[in-house]
């Protein structure tokens, strides 16, 4: 087992950096990739760098080159669900690409010939992160995330996006990371804290709270890896 945690910015790992404290750096593909031991089981980290093309090199590169076997997101997003406030957490069950339309053929938004539309996260994991928000006292959401190359500060696209795909959030890596995993057959787990409301205030409240969004995130994400290590053990 060698389990990956990836964000898509140095915020986003810095407080899982932190808290391992120990790890060797190994430069692949022109990104870091953060090596660890941690209660006996390998970790690889790694930030990717903004959208959906570095993300898809950073979770490609976790699988194929450092042989993760589970692979971990933690990061922030933009609120669609009006239940959905800053520092809030939210759990992905599927995951869209918002951005990808070739509707001019008929085929629906977010959809691709041998594609679809959504990939499922992993349900067990779903399923552990309940027992982790429990341990926690908190209150995890669970929903549609929905993928694309743009900063959405911008209500008529939020209600776009929210009313096409149903989604609850979005963001921009969590989607390429989901085809990754679903096709190299590796469960992933997506968790976003979120930093703003994806409106005309957007990128103001992202840069006021994505410090601290990011270690909400962070810190369920490593209780996640300690419950995953617990089940093992059992
Ligand atoms: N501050 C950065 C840019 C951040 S882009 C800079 O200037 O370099 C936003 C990042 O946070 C992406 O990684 C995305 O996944 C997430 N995110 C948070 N809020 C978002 C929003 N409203 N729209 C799209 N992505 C958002």
């Amino acid at each position: 087992m060698k389990i990956a945690i990836m964000g898509a910015m140095p915020e986003e790992i810095a407080p899982i950096l932190k808290k391992l404290g120990n790890y060797t750096t190994t430069e692949y593909a022109k990104n870091k990739y953060y090596e660890a031991s941690y209660k006996g089981v390998d970790l690889v980290i790694a930030y990717s760098k903004i959208g959906k093309v570095f993300s898809t090199l950073t979770a490609t590169t976790m699988i194929e080159h450092f042989s993760a076997t589970q692979l971990l997101f933690s990061g922030v997003a933009g609120a669609i669900s009006p239940s959905l406030k800053v520092g809030d957490l939210i759990v992905a069950t599927k995951l869209s690409q918002h951005d990808l339309d070739i509707t001019a053929f008929g085929h629906p938004f977010g959809f691709v010939p041998e594609g679809a539309v959504f990939v499922e996260a992993d349900k067990s994991m779903i399923e552990l992160s309940k027992e982790v928000a429990l341990d926690m006292g908190k209150i995890v959401q669970e929903g549609i995330i929905a993928t694309g190359d743009q900063f959405v500060a911008n209500e008529e696209r939020k209600n776009w996006i929210g009313s096409t795909f149903g989604a609850d959030a979005l963001e921009m890596e969590g989607a390429s990371v989901a085809v990754v995993c679903d096709a190299l057959n590796v469960p992933f787990f997506i968790l976003r804290a979120i930093s703003d409301a994806a409106d005309m205030d957007a990128s103001f409240s992202f840069d006021a709270f994505l410090e601290t969004s990011a270690v909400e995130s962070a810190e369920f994400v490593m209780k996640m890896v300690d419950k995953i290590l617990d089940k093992n053990a059992k």
